[in-house]
């Protein structure tokens, strides 16, 4: 089967039968996860074949792997804005958002037992704050409106002087709201300086990184995926800027200047600066596309379905994210329909079908919408590879299925 660029062939997973010859694979599940580009896979190749040294060893075969190591995290903290000083590889961003949650209540807790962050935060950023609930910890899960945008007033409101780290993401996975960070770093810094405070600043960026830039001036502590960013999964890094100091979650060897032990992922560290290369070296161009693809989706969908609920922002949103809800449909059906046609969507977060409560997404809960509607969301995430071909087949696909499911009125 080709794939959806560069010709690639794709093999499928158990069970499934391969699709004919020449059938083109449409992927908008770019949110999920993205396909690596051709480069960071040469980039990793090499990196397994020659710079198998470890890092930590003080011959030239370390010294090589810790010469490129150092490049690839040059190349990560250019794109914050950063120095190099300032980034940590981990394991993914789950690892990132945990090492930053409990990193800071660690070092932070004879100031305060008090964290802020909002109920749309990804599981990596919930879960951690509700362990520390049941560990003595106040938590304020802050709300959201019906756009999914939380305000930095909000923010400011809840700040007490028992609060130590408040924590919301840059861009919302399901949503793809772009949240008013710099707005809160601001507010937070008011607050601190007024108050005497230390309240550290965190922020997934997993969703926004490779996107849309943000000013860090008042940003702690960032945590980023390469997997969004056609870069290998098992990857990530937090950014910690210089001065803060948050307790190491993994301790032994004392790699990453102490903060993070264990040898270093050489080829998947190498990957991501790859992939980050090349995110920013094609930036405007990437994000240009990202969105013309994305506004030629919406206008289709609006154009050829009535009864739609686009719970996706038009202003303030991230360009390659679109989450519409289909009311007398059902998302998964949905999803595995136009699957039949080799068109990739999601429902919500590929993380949240891991999750025991099937209750749905609790991004669409918190902005109100109806169960019939929630049950009816797809999210559609494009990439820089998405075509207005592949797009105006997607709609075709929709509209038909979201008509036929209607006409039988199997969902209502
Ligand atoms: N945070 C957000 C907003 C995400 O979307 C994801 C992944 O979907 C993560 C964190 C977790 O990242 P990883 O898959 O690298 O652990």
């Amino acid at each position: 089967m080709d794939e959806y660029h560069h010709g690639k062939k794709l093999r499928l997973s158990v069970g499934r039968k391969a699709p004919e010859q020449g059938k083109k694979v449409i992927y908008l599940d770019n949110s999920a996860t993205t396909r690596q580009y051709d480069e960071v896979n040469r980039v990793m190749l090499d990196a397994m074949e020659e710079f198998f040294g470890n890092p930590s060893s003080l011959h030239h075969l370390g010294l090589l792997s810790e010469k490129k190591i150092k490049e690839a995290r040059g190349e990560i903290a250019g794109a914050f804005g950063a120095s190099p000083e300032e980034i940590y590889f981990t394991s993914c961003g789950t690892e990132s958002d945990n090492t930053a949650i409990f990193g800071a209540a660690r070092a932070r807790q004879r100031a305060g037992k008090h964290i802020i962050t909002t109920c749309v935060e990804h599981p990596a950023v919930l879960e951690p704050c509700k362990k520390l609930e049941q560990q003595g910890w106040q938590v304020t899960y802050l709300p959201v409106n019906s756009e999914g945008f939380v305000t930095a007033g909000q923010v400011a409101a809840a700040l007490t002087k028992e609060t130590v780290l408040v924590s919301v993401m840059a861009v919302n996975n399901e949503s793809g709201c772009i949240m008013p960070i710099e707005e809160i770093g601001e507010k937070i810094k008011e607050y601190n300086n007024a108050n005497g405070t230390g309240i550290l600043f965190h922020s997934d960026m997993v969703q926004s990184f490779g996107k849309k830039h943000f000013n860090m001036k008042n940003i702690d502590l960032a945590s980023v995926s390469a997997h969004k960013i056609h870069g290998p999964k098992g990857m990530g890094a937090l950014y910690v800027k210089k001065g803060i100091n948050i307790e190491p979650f993994l301790l032994g060897g004392g790699q990453e200047k102490h903060f993070r032990s264990g040898t270093e992922n050489v080829p998947s560290i190498l990957g991501f600066g790859e992939a980050v290369r090349i995110c920013e070296a094609n930036f405007e161009k990437r994000v240009k596309s990202m969105s013309e693809v994305k506004i030629k989706l919406l206008e289709g969908i609006k154009k050829n379905i009535p009864d739609v609920r686009i719970n996706t922002p038009e202003h303030d949103s991230v360009c390659s994210v679109l989450n519409v809800s289909f009311p007398g449909t059902r998302g998964e059906v949905l999803l595995h329909t136009l699957e039949q046609s080799e068109i990739y969507v999601s429902t919500g977060s590929a993380c949240a079908s891991n999750h025991k409560n099937k209750k749905g997404s609790h991004v669409l809960v918190a902005m109100g919408l109806s169960p019939k509607e929630g049950e009816g969301a797809i999210r559609f995430s494009c990439s820089e590879f998405t075509t207005a071909d592949d797009i105006e087949k997607t709609v075709e696909a929709v509209t038909a299925a979201v008509m036929r499911f209607r006409k039988l009125g199997s969902f209502r």
